[in-house]
């Protein structure tokens, strides 16, 4: 079944789209939880961290080179940023496309609250 990200990457459903080439897509998050929140995601439809494969591996050094490129036309380079892959039920993930979220322009404090910790 597809998911909301595959219709943004086929240009079906709207999404402000900073970065497309043949690997991957950066779009803005729907639901910003920092001034800049931008989501890379393969074009291709892996569901998560847990379905990708060694031929995959381009594509996801791509999208570590997209967000590095990103952060800096965000004017991230020097403040620094976040990267963030939500994987499964437990890890939080909402979409069964595979993404990576860019966050920053704000401090954001530890990694997980404390309340997460053990
Ligand atoms: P996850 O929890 O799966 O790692 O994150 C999914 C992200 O996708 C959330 O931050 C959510 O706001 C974003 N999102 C969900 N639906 C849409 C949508 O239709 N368009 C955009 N641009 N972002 C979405």
């Amino acid at each position: 079944m597809s998911t909301i990200f595959e219709r943004i990457i086929d240009g079906e459903a709207p999404a402000t789209i900073v970065y497309q080439d043949d690997l991957v897509t950066a779009f803005k998050d729907i639901n910003p939880i920092a001034p800049v929140h931008i989501l890379i995601v393969p074009n291709k439809a892996i569901p998560s961290v847990q379905e990708v494969e060694a031929e995959d591996e381009a594509m996801l050094g791509r999208m570590f080179t997209v967000a590095r490129k990103i952060a800096e036309e965000q004017g991230l380079a020097e403040r620094g940023y976040r990267l963030i892959v939500n994987c499964g039920d437990e890890g939080g993930q909402e979409v069964y496309h595979l993404h990576m979220h860019l966050l920053g322009g704000k401090s954001l404090g530890p990694m997980l609250d404390r309340k997460f910790r053990l």
